[in-house]
């Protein structure tokens, strides 16, 4: 593992089996400085134990960054279950990974990813409490994507102020791909701020949602990122920011909820950059679900929890502009501020 590309420092990885049930699956733990782990567990047919580690390895670093930029007292981790979601889960083997949960005694908190119901979460809380990201007899908080739709559009604002010049979105051509979750309420967010909305979803009743209810226009799903708009927000997949899709791109802003929508971040996000787009570092942009699921875990009030997702702004102003003063792409600011972040912890706790 010290020898693997993905490896970056990282605190501990621990590798559970359950004979009763086949469980198998893994903790990563990337970074405890600012707080507890916390980070989704996902469920996922991987080809290897290897293929299992990477991802566990890569996701739980992404979580350390993105929880130090939302400025959370959380860690970055991440667990994987080695298996296929729709065919091999039961309450028996959802219970085998509480247990290696608990196990941790702390160390690493659960909430949801690719994989995994709310069901899943409640089986999963009957034999641990660290857990959070769903609703909960007695604790605050539940479904993330409200939260992570209000930091999306306050974040689209403070990209609009510094790629067009003004966060008054009045007048403004968003095109969002994808309005699921939190495209649509992201969507209804820019809407009720005068924004003109051109959608596109393969999903026919949620873009008939946003057609009929925001008065969205609509487009092909393979053509919505060369939309003629001021910002294009991606709210679907990952990876869609590539070498096809930049050269297309007509938007001055590329600002929205999906993850990891660079397809190679150190290629991707300076093609962008050479564009002149400016593009807001999904991870920061899409923080106020994990904001939520933060305040879950210490029991923060709703009103606390919003004014923290609102701040999401301000840090992507501070990022737009150590961007343009450094002449280095947005995302490797991010990525540098992040570092910084746990690395100034870290000298402080020693001294
Ligand atoms: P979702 O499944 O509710 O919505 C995704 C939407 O995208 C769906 O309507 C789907 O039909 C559509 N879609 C899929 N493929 C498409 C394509 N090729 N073209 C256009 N539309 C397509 O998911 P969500 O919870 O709204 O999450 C959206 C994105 O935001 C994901 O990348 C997710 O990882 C990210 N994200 C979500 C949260 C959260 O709190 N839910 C937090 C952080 C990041």
């Amino acid at each position: 593992m010290f020898d693997m590309p993905d490896y970056d420092g990282h605190e501990s990885v621990h590798w559970f089996h359950d004979a009763a049930t086949g469980y198998r699956g893994l903790v990563a733990i990337h970074d405890t400085t600012l707080g507890p782990a916390c980070g989704g567990t996902r469920m996922w047919a991987y080809a290897g134990a290897d293929a299992a580690l990477t991802d566990a390895l890569r996701l739980s670093r992404g979580m350390s960054y993105k929880n130090a930029m939302a400025d959370l007292p959380l860690g970055g981790g991440k667990a994987v279950i080695l298996g296929d979601a729709r065919t091999q889960k039961s309450p028996a083997l959802m219970r085998a990974h509480g247990r290696a949960v608990e196990s941790l005694a702390g160390r690493y908190v659960t909430a949801m990813d690719v994989g995994m119901s709310e069901a899943d979460m409640e089986t999963i809380s009957t034999v641990t409490r660290h857990v959070a990201g769903f609703a909960q007899k007695g604790r605050t908080g539940g479904d993330p994507s409200p939260m992570t739709a209000w930091g999306v559009f306050c974040g689209i604002r403070a990209a609009a102020k510094a790629g067009l010049g003004t966060d008054d979105l009045k007048g403004v051509r968003v095109a969002v791909q994808g309005v699921g979750n939190v495209g649509f309420d992201t969507a209804r967010h820019l809407k009720a701020a005068g924004a003109i909305l051109t959608v596109a979803d393969v999903n026919e009743a949620n873009l008939r949602r946003a057609a009929e209810t925001l008065g969205a226009a609509v487009m092909a799903t393979d053509a919505i990122h060369a939309a003629e708009a001021d910002i294009f927000a991606p709210c679907a997949l990952g990876a869609i920011l590539n070498d096809a899709t930049i050269p297309q791109i007509r938007a001055r802003v590329v600002a929205g909820a999906a993850n990891n929508q660079l397809a190679v971040p150190a290629v991707h996000g300076a093609m962008l950059a050479g564009r002149g787009i400016l593009y807001a570092p999904d991870y920061v942009i899409n923080g106020g679900g994990i904001i939520r699921v933060c305040g879950q875990i210490y029991d923060w009030s709703d009103e606390a929890i919003r004014a923290r997702t609102e701040r999401i702004g301000a840090t992507l102003a501070e990022i737009f502009a150590a961007a343009k003063a450094e002449g280095r792409p947005t995302h490797e600011v991010a990525d540098a501020i992040a570092r910084g972040r746990i690395a100034a912890a870290r000298r402080q706790k020693a001294a």
